[in-house]
């Protein structure tokens, strides 16, 4: 079975343990409350008595089992009563988490001196908020613990299969760039090829948020949104919705973002994994190699070749645990996304959906037709292995060895322009992400019955492009740099809140068009500097177990003595 197959069912096992199996499934008991901070939700000792609230410290998270539950009854603004959870009796352990940040034991002697490990039951209450159409929601709400437990076990697989593909990226871009460059041989045509590459990588950003700017003004998602779906949703993500306004306010101005391509220590840039000063770095010294010449600069050259080969041989074993990396993840992020938030967000998803394979289809079937002169079938079939890894991980940077792998392997773009482009287009273009916040601006403006003028729209069209250079190629970096486009328009932050529960799963989706749009203009690129492209077809990749995904592993090791 091809490597692909295989990450595609492990992907599907993924989704369906997640949608049964996870906290949020509605096939199993609701009987956990999982809430962030201990002290502000106000457990009472005797639900009657509030001189009973419990001295939680500060700042600790608590899983409270339910126990059982007082119903009360509530109007709400239409006049009709409704009977609702006002109280659940809860049971939760004595961590140690919680005993060492009880300053002065006030907790524990309040409790009659408990010890570690010991349970306590206590009342929590449940606010209803009410809607003004009627109805009411409530907080908090439940999780299934089974759930909750199954999609933590599954997490550390996803976890070391994500940290074990990001050890390979900088060791890969850093070497494969730097022979790239110094086998180019000529600094002009360098420069050329970087010109030509950040002009194409804009073009199509804008390009994309264009798309995703009609498609929201045709479908009118915001229109299909209950009023009782957008309160809920204020209520349940507001205060993370303001975390990511934060860091919006906090990023760099955009000269300082073209200085800080700059390192000054390129040691520091390799160690934090700064992608545009490793790839500035790795320019710089692969022309100062040619400069040097065949008899010195060779030697060095020859090294960083041979660095490159022996990550590419590490990616192909990382790959062969894909499969089980990507159920994980995906269990994960479908467990905790939750049926509720899918289904008052389902028009808005699908709208976000449809441009994006918009994109994938016409603007880059288009270029690799016209310009590279390839269908673009056969270009998405190569270079599926990427999309799935960007898909499953949420990460253009986390893809990319597999997008090098893929555009060198299974396109045949040359080494001297996929390590050059590639690395690029990981972090300044991202045309999914860029789509989406098109779709999200105008549904969050609809939601609000905003109109928004023409020069609104070129606002938007404009923050997105420049938004998507900045942001970095790991998931959820778009719902941050989406703040600073609402406010280039003028749209209330606050209307964050309204996506960010649907924001992990489409992330997935705008990651994987993101990688393809590198990959789309990589092999323009290679057409341009006139290579021929080569795709390789599943036969040749299972016959030849040099080239390709497939038999890569299959060599036996050999020992290597030093001379
Ligand atoms: N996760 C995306 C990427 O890595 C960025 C984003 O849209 O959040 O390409």
């Amino acid at each position: 079975m091809q490597i692909y197959t295989k990450i595609l069912i492990g992907m599907a096992v993924g989704a369906v343990v997640g949608l049964t199996l996870g906290p949020n499934s509605s096939l199993l008991e609701k009987d956990l409350y999982k809430v962030s901070d201990g002290a502000a939700v106000g457990l009472r000792l005797d639900r009657n008595e509030p001189d009973s609230e419990l001295k939680l410290p500060r700042g600790v998270p608590l899983e409270l089992r339910h126990v059982e539950t007082v119903e009360g009854t509530v109007t709400d603004s239409t006049g009709a009563t409704h009977t609702v959870p006002t109280w659940v009796k809860v049971r939760f352990r004595l961590s140690e988490r919680l005993l060492l940040r009880d300053e002065g034991g006030k907790l524990a002697a309040q409790l009659g001196n408990k010890k570690l490990g010991q349970s306590v039951e206590a009342w929590l209450p449940i606010s209803a908020e009410p809607l003004t159409g009627g109805g009411f929601t409530l907080s908090p709400m439940p999780v299934s613990a089974l759930g909750d437990s199954i999609v933590a076990w599954a997490q550390p697989i996803g976890k070391l299969f994500m940290r074990l593909i990001k050890m390979v990226i900088v060791p890969l871009v850093f070497a494969s760039l730097l022979v790239g460059v110094a086998s180019l041989g000529d600094v002009r045509k360098l420069g050329r090829l970087g010109g030509k590459t950040l002009g194409l990588y804009m073009l199509t950003t804008a390009v994309a948020v264009t798309i995703g700017l009609i498609v929201a003004h045709v479908f009118q998602p915001g229109s299909f949104i209950a009023e009782a779906d957008r309160a809920a949703l204020l209520a349940q993500f507001g205060s993370a919705a303001e975390g990511k306004s934060e860091a919006a306010a906090m990023a760099p101005s955009a000269m300082d973002n073209v200085l800080a391509i700059i390192p000054l220590n390129p040691i520091e840039s390799l160690a934090s994994g700064n992608m545009l000063q490793i790839i500035f770095f790795a320019v710089i010294l692969g022309v100062a190699l040619t400069m040097l010449g065949e008899g010195e600069g060779k030697p060095v050259v020859n090294f960083f070749d041979r660095i490159q080969n022996a990550m590419i041989v590490v990616i192909h074993m990382v790959m062969a645990i894909a499969p089980y990396g990507v159920a994980a993840l995906v269990a994960e992020v479908v467990g905790t996304s939750g049926f509720s938030v899918l289904k008052a967000l389902l028009v808005y998803g699908l709208v976000v959906v449809a441009g994006l394979a918009l994109q994938a289809t016409l603007v880059y079937g288009g270029l690799v037709k016209v310009l590279a002169r390839m269908p673009l079938i056969r270009f998405m079939k190569a270079i599926r292995p990427a999309q799935l890894i960007a898909f499953s991980t949420s990460s253009s940077s986390a893809a990319l060895p597999v997008s090098m792998e893929c555009a060198e392997e299974n396109l045949g773009v040359s080494n001297s322009v996929s390590s050059f482009v590639l690395p690029l287009g990981s972090t300044v273009n991202m045309d999914g992400t860029a789509l989406y916040q098109g779709v999200a601006a105008i549904f969050i403006a609809q939601v609000f019955q905003m109109d928004l003028t023409l020069g609104d729209q070129l606002s938007i069209v404009l923050a997105a492009t420049m938004a998507s250079v900045g942001a970095a190629g790991v998931p959820g970096a778009g719902m941050v740099t989406l703040a600073m486009v609402l406010t280039a328009a003028g749209i209330p932050q606050v209307g964050l809140a309204l996506i960010l529960g649907m924001d992990r799963l489409l992330d997935m989706f705008r990651t994987a068009v993101n990688v393809t749009g590198d990959l789309a203009v990589t092999s323009v690129m290679a057409v341009s500097e006139g290579e021929n492209l080569d795709p390789l077809t599943p036969e040749a990749d299972k016959a030849d177990p040099d080239r390709g995904f497939e038999g890569r592993l299959d060599h036996d090791p050999k020992p290597v003595e030093p001379d």
